[in-house]
């Protein structure tokens, strides 16, 4: 890897609930988590339950562990993983919490504790936050976590509130835009601001269009706003995010030829992928 190298990797692709069995096998089952690297810099999204692998992979290079974790928001799926990642039992990790949606009334050590505590979780949460520090900021906000690493944030339309991210390194440029729901009949131009000219936009599409009309008002869009949003805001790379635990592979598949129809460069997240600024990665 070079000193600008850029790209994210998948190591959970799901939404609501982790899944497995035989028509999960190639698109997996694991709940949100991905890897950003951006040259020295470590960024990971997200802790569900594919952080624990993500952790199980740092661990296996036996280093100390730098890194950013940012959160879209505290959603079970996008937190289960979070007590199982490897790195937080080791004292030479250290790694930087981020939280823009949960207001002042809240803190992201309070909504985690409360997941890990008696009788839900048998280790609490303050044994492992030696090797923490958290970051609020209000969603919409810019970042800078490292010197010369620019992630901006906008709020995003979810129960509960929710933060979409833009990374820009070395003159590129990846969003994460999970888990969110598009106005009725129009677009969220919030949304289209913070991804305009990007190369990836990774995108909550939970459903597809024809099954958003029997889910109004849960808080997730469909891979067809996805790439009409996309069209839009002249992003490059539309990715196809945040899959339905009901989602079997050959949905996927269908899903995944649909949408290469309408623009050819439009991806399916699963895990294990890597997508760098000019598409995915072998
Ligand atoms: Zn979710
Ligand atoms: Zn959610």
């Amino acid at each position: 890897m070079t000193d600008n190298d850029f790209y994210v990797r998948f190591w959970g692709v799901r939404g609501s609930i982790a899944t497995t069995g035989p028509h999960t096998l190639r698109y997996g089952g694991n709940t949100t988590c991905l890897e950003m690297r951006c040259g020295p810099h470590l960024l990971i999204f997200d802790a569900g339950t594919g952080i624990r692998c993500l952790g199980d992979a740092l661990e296996a290079a036996d280093a100390p562990v730098t890194a950013d974790l940012f959160f879209t928001h505290t959603h079970i799926d996008h937190v289960v993983g979070f007590p199982f990642f490897g790195p937080f039992h080791d004292p030479r990790s250290r790694i930087t919490l981020w939280e823009g949606h949960l207001g002042p009334d809240l803190t992201l050590g309070s909504v985690l504790g409360s997941l890990m505590a008696p009788p839900l979780f048998p280790v609490p949460l303050r044994g492992l936050e030696r090797c923490m520090d958290y970051r609020k900021f209000a969603a919409g906000q810019d970042l800078e976590p490292r010197p010369g690493l620019r992630v901006r944030t906008c709020p995003l339309n979810h129960p509960n509130g929710a933060t979409g991210y833009r990374v820009d390194y070395a003159g590129r440029s990846i969003c994460f835009i999970t888990d969110t729901e598009h106005p009725a009949g129009g677009r969220d131009e919030v949304i289209a601001d913070l991804v305009r000219g990007a190369d990836v936009m990774i995108y909550d599409a939970s459903y597809t269009d024809a099954e958003y009309k029997d889910h109004v008002g849960w808080g997730h869009s469909t891979w067809e706003e996805a790439l009409r949003l996309a069209d839009h805001a002249g992003v490059r790379i539309p990715v196809i995010f945040h899959h339905c635990p009901e989602k079997t592979d050959a949905m996927l598949d269908a899903i995944a030829a649909s949408a290469r129809l309408l623009n050819p460069a439009a991806l399916v997240a699963r895990e294990g992928q890597v997508i760098g600024p000019d598409g995915e990665r072998s």
